[in-house]
C-alpha cells in the first residue's frame, strides 16, 4: 500500500466524459489499496473566462475579489469528480483549500503555500476515503481565499505530496511527458524518460508551462518523486529526479521559450556612476521584476540600456520611467512587446564549452538578430523578435541534435 497524490489538469477534466475517465483512473489506485489524494484544476478554459470577467469589470481590481472569483473553477471540478467517484462506488469527499486548510501567505493572486494541515485527510484515508482537493487555492492570514498564480494546481499537488509524505506525485496532463521542447511547436521534440530537478526548474522558469516553476522548487526541496504523464494514454511519463539518477548526461537537454516578456530600451542615458540604480530603483519600488539586462558601450558620455520585464508590467514600467525621465536626463524610451526569450538548458553545459557559440551561429545562419543575451551555469538565453519563435526553436533543436529519430 502506498500513499499517492494524483493531479489532473484542465484538459483532463474538460467535460463530464473526461471527469468520468479520471474517476476510473483514480478508482484503479483506490482499488489497489492505495491512499489517494487527487488534486484537480478547473475545466479547460474556465480560469481564463473567470479572469476575463474580473478584468472586464475593473482594470485595477481588488486582488482579494480576484481570488474569490478565479478560485471557483476548481471548486466545481472537485465536487464533480467526488460525485463521479461516488457513482463508481468509491468513497470520496471534496476539499476546498480553506477546509484542509492549505495555509498561504497574503499575496493574493500569487500566494505561496506555507503549511498544509494533513490531519483530516489522513483520518479519512484510514476510513478508506479518497480526498479530492481543489488545486490552485489556499487560505490567507486574512482568513480569505488566495490563489497560487496561473498553473498553480501543480504546486498544490506537489506541496500536498510533500506534506503527506507521499510516495509519488503524478501530474496528469495533455502531453505524455516532458519533451526536449514544446511538442506543439517542435514536432520532432523527443520525450525525456527522466529530467533532473535542476533542469526542470530552469525549463519551467524559462517558459515551459508543463509544470509551474514553484511546484518544481518544492519537488526539489522536499525530494518529491514527481512524474508528468498523459491522462489519455496509459504509459509511463517523465520522472523528475536527482542528477545522480541520470547516467547519460546530455550537454543540452531542452529548449524553452517565453512570450510573456517585453523589452524596454532607454536611449541616451548619461553614463555616470549610479545611473543603473536610478533606473532600476523606481521599477523595484513599483514591484516590477527585471529579467535580462544589457548596457551598450558608451559614446559621448551617453549609453543605451535595454532590459526585459513581464509583458503584464510593461505599461506600469514605462509610466514609472517616464516619471523620472527629466531627473535622469535620458533621451527616449522604446517599449517593445513583440519579443520572445529562447533558452537552451542542460546540466552538461558545466563541463562542455561551445554551447552558446552554437546557439549564436545557428540563429545567425537563419538571419535572426539577437537583441539581448543572458547566461547561467546551465542555460543560455537570447531575446529575439517574436515572429521568429518557431524558426528559431526548430533550428536550435536540430543544431543541438535533439530531434527524434
Ligand atoms: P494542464 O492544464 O494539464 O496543467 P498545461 O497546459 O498547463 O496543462 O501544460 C501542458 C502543456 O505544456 C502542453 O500542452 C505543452 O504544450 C506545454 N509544454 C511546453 N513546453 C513543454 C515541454 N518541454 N514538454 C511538454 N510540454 C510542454
Ligand atoms: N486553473 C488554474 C489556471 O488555469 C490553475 C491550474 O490549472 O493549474 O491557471
Ligand atoms: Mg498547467
Amino acid at each position: 500500500m502506498a500513499r499517492l497524490v494524483l493531479k489532473f489538469g484542465g484538459s483532463s477534466v474538460a467535460d463530464m466524459v473526461r471527469i468520468r475517465q479520471v474517476a476510473l483512473r483514480v478508482k484503479r489506485e483506490a482499488d489497489a489499496g492505495h491512499e489517494v489524494a487527487v488534486v484537480v484544476s478547473a475545466m479547460a478554459g474556465v480560469t481564463n473566462q473567470l479572469v476575463g470577467w474580473v478584468t472586464d469589470s475593473c482594470r485595477l481590481h481588488d486582488a482579494r475579489e480576484y481570488d474569490t472569483v478565479v478560485s471557483s473553477g476548481e471548486q466545481v471540478t472537485a465536487g464533480l469528480l467526488a460525485l463521479a467517484l461516488q457513482n463508481l462506488g468509491v468513497n470520496a469527499r471534496s476539499w476546498m483549500g480553506w477546509q484542509i486548510p492549505v495555509k498561504t501567505d497574503s499575496v493574493h493572486g500569487k500566494a505561496r503555500i506555507q503549511d498544509i494541515d494533513t490531519k483530516i485527510l489522513i483520518e479519512r484515508f484510514a476510513q478508506k476515503q479518497v480526498a479530492v482537493v481543489a488545486g490552485f487555492q489556499g487560505l490567507g492570514p486574512d482568513n480569505r481565499v488566495t490563489t497560487l498564480g496561473r498553473g498553480g494546481s501543480d504546486t498544490s499537488a506537489v506541496a500536498l505530496a510533500a506534506a503527506l509524505n507521499a510516495e509519488r506525485c503524478d501530474i496528469f496532463t495533455d502531453v505524455d511527458g516532458v519533451y526536449t521542447c514544446d511538442p506543439r511547436i517542435v514536432a520532432k521534440a523527443r520525450k525525456l524518460a527522466k529530467i533532473t530537478y535542476e533542469e526542470m526548474l530552469e525549463m519551467a522558469s524559462l517558459g515551459a508551462k508543463v509544470l509551474q516553476t514553484r511546484s518544481v522548487e518544492l519537488a526539489m526541496k522536499y525530494r518529491v518523486r514527481t512524474q508528468v504523464l498523459s491522462s489519455f494514454v496509459d504509459k509511463p511519463g517523465t520522472l523528475v529526479v536527482d542528477e545522480d539518477e541520470i547516467v547519460e548526461k546530455e550537454t543540452v537537454s531542452g529548449i524553452a521559450y517565453n512570450r510573456d516578456e517585453a523589452k524596454i530600451t532607454i536611449v541616451g542615458v548619461p553614463d555616470r556612476p549610479g545611473v543603473a540604480a536610478a533606473i532600476f530603483g523606481p521599477l523595484a519600488q513599483s514591484a516590477i521584476n527585471v529579467d535580462m539586462i544589457v548596457q551598450n558601450v558608451s559614446a559621448d558620455g551617453h549609453t543605451d540600456i535595454t532590459f526585459t520585464v513581464a509583458k503584464a508590467d510593461l505599461d506600469r514600467a514605462t509610466a514609472a520611467l517616464r516619471d523620472v525621465q527629466a531627473k535622469l536626463g535620458f533621451k527616449a524610451l522604446k517599449p517593445d512587446p513583440n519579443v520572445v526569450k529562447v533558452s537552451v538548458i542542460g546540466v552538461g553545459m558545466r563541463s562542455h564549452a561551445g554551447v552558446a557559440q552554437l546557439m549564436f551561429k545557428t540563429l545567425a545562419e537563419k538571419g535572426i538578430n539577437i537583441q539581448v543575451i543572458s547566461t547561467s551555469e546551465i542555460k543560455v538565453s537570447v531575446l529575439i523578435a517574436d515572429e521568429y519563435t518557431e524558426l528559431a526553436l526548430r533550428a536550435l533543436h536540430t543544431a543541438y541534435d535533439l530531434d527524434a529519430a
